[in-house]
């Protein structure tokens, strides 16, 4: 990830922040995903940074949950001056046995039951009430465990704040100092009061205030653009009518005027009137300063004969960024002389996969954003990048979206590939090939709207078939192609389902389609599940 000068102005400069020490757990981007739904800014890091390079102060911290278990040789420990900052900490399964490992390494041991899934759990009564971890909890909490490792004896310096029947130890709390350890995790949804216990966490006892709300953000996000950019710096960026990117252009826009160019690079195989329609929201109704690079036939003309999707997609990466730096050229010529920064739509949860801890062996991953710049732009007095929306779900850039002004429907669209109708178009890609598959997407797509579908879906397309079938249309013998519709649920787009339309509802689209797209003369649904079928084709 390129390095910008962000630190100085980040979040967790202004709003109080918890930060959440991975190790490793596949749950532990949910902590800062709950903290944030009740207001509280929450950033994740490495169990392996050091307090001295952290550089900022937390409100609390969090230790979360991880695969190792903590008395083996090449298990994660955190770093002891976190526990010398005198800010609450709450551990999380693998962060309490940390916490009752680094006082007494026999603390932790192996369990002779596992315990996975349900369990009740009681909070402790200190005569009329509960610890402060528990307040505004019913009595029987239902939790969700996942360990093999249990606390031996209780750590010395802390007692019993809450049980079940299978762990003494499942809730404990330092008798003296802010220092609370959960063997359940509260940050999954099948632990009831899991975001009461963290905001008891946070905001009673870390004393963080809830004052991270997208409104709020703008105006921090708007001053920190302007003082990184400068009174006279200029930023480019590309848009793509997605969500991400409008929503980071309406923000440089308000940042920065028209120093902020937005570029759309038209590659042939966009959706149906997508461009006339990203001109028209774009430059009209939110004012952003808008070029149309027309490339659609240098793409076409360079896709021809190109079967294989890897090279489709490389093809499409590589021409994106020759017309893109043309453009910028054409852009300075005309501007008052370089542009020195670069848009870059990356999002939290792109971030967190290069932060997140993957063990010893592990190298971290390096994030491509889609859009992203060969080096040889970037390096030297190459253009530096921007990244507005580095800190944000993408439910808070919908959010974002929304407080912009920008439209309810374009704030909700459906994620679109980069290589566009391209990858959809199975095999080589044509004009003839890219309009069925457009038409036949937009009629899709249309009648999703239409029957108010289009939320409960989290993607749709139309795709277009590599072969042909035989047909009877109109009396004469037709060899068509054959359309693949899909359109599937999902929430992370790590798995999915096939959206269960109806038979009615597919009939009519098939043959609304057969009858308006000329050359089609089938249609099928795609029935497969990811894994394994991705969601795109290629
Ligand atoms: N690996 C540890 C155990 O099995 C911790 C598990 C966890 O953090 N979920 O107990």
């Amino acid at each position: 990830m390129a390095a910008t000068n962000k630190a100085e102005a980040a979040p967790h400069e202004t709003f109080d922040t918890i930060l959440t020490l991975d190790f490793g757990s596949q749950y532990t981007h949910l902590l800062t995903r709950r903290l944030r739904e009740i207001n509280v800014y929450s950033e994740m890091l490495p169990c392996t940074q050091k307090l001295a390079d952290l550089g900022w102060k937390p409100s609390g911290i969090i230790l979360s949950g991880g695969p190792y278990s903590v008395y083996e040789e090449n298990a994660p420990h955190v770093d002891p001056a976190f526990f010398e900052l005198g800010v609450p900490i709450l551990g999380i399964c693998y962060g309490l046995q940390e916490i009752a490992y680094r006082l007494d390494k026999t603390n932790v041991v192996a369990g002779v039951k596992r315990e996975y899934g349900h369990a009740d759990l009681k909070a402790t009564r200190f005569g009329s009430k509960v610890d402060p971890l528990f307040e505004g909890i019913a009595d029987d909490m239902t939790v969700w465990m996942s360990h093999g490792d249990k606390l031996s004896k209780l750590p010395e310096g802390f007692h019993v704040v809450g049980t079940t029947n299978n762990s003494e130890f499942a809730a404990v709390a330092h008798d003296s100092k802010p220092v609370y350890g959960v063997q359940f995790h509260p940050e999954v949804t099948h632990t009831s009061y899991g975001t009461q216990l963290l905001k008891n966490f946070a905001v009673g006892i870390c004393g963080a205030k809830q004052n991270w709300t997208m409104a709020e953000f703008i105006g921090q996000e708007i001053n920190k653009i302007r003082s990184l950019v400068g009174p006279e710096g200029q930023v480019l960026g590309a848009v793509s009518g997605g969500v991400d990117s409008t929503v980071a252009a309406k923000l440089m826009k308000e940042a920065i005027g028209d120093r902020f160019h937005a570029v759309l690079v038209d590659n042939g195989c966009m959706r149906l009137n997508e461009c006339e329609i990203v001109k028209k929201t774009l430059s009209e109704e939110l004012g952003i300063n808008l070029v149309v690079a027309d490339a659609g036939d240098q793409f076409l003309e360079g896709l021809k004969g190109v079967e294989d999707p890897e090279a489709k997609r490389k093809f499409i990466g590589g021409k994106f960024i020759d017309v893109f730096e043309e453009e910028v050229k054409k852009l300075e010529a005309q501007n008052s002389g370089k542009i020195q920064w670069f848009l870059q739509g990356t999002l939290y949860p792109d971030v967190i996969e290069s932060l997140s801890f993957k063990g010893p062996s592990a190298t971290i991953k390096t994030h491509h954003n889609v859009g992203g710049l060969p080096k040889r732009m970037t390096e030297g007095q190459g253009l530096k990048l921007i990244e507005p929306l580095r800190e944000l779900f993408k439910d808070e850039v919908r959010e974002l979206g929304r407080q912009l002004g920008i439209s309810a429907e374009l704030v909700g669209r459906h994620p679109f590939p980069g290589p566009g109708l391209a990858i959809r178009v199975l095999g080589e890609v044509t004009k003839e090939k890219v309009r069925m598959a457009r038409e036949a997407d937009h009629i899709f797509i249309s009648m999703i709207r239409e029957a108010g579908l289009y939320d409960e879906i989290a993607q749709a397309y139309a795709a277009l078939d590599l072969s042909k079938a035989v047909g009877v249309m109109g009396d004469k013998r037709v060899y068509g192609h054959i359309v693949i519709l899909r359109a599937v649920c999902t929430t992370d787009f790590m798995t999915a389902i096939p959206y269960p339309f109806s038979h009615e509802f597919l009939t009519k689209a098939s043959t609304r389609i057969i009858n308006e797209v000329h050359g089609v003369c089938r249609v099928a649904y795609d029935y497969s599940q990811k894994p394994p079928a991705t969601i795109e084709m290629e």
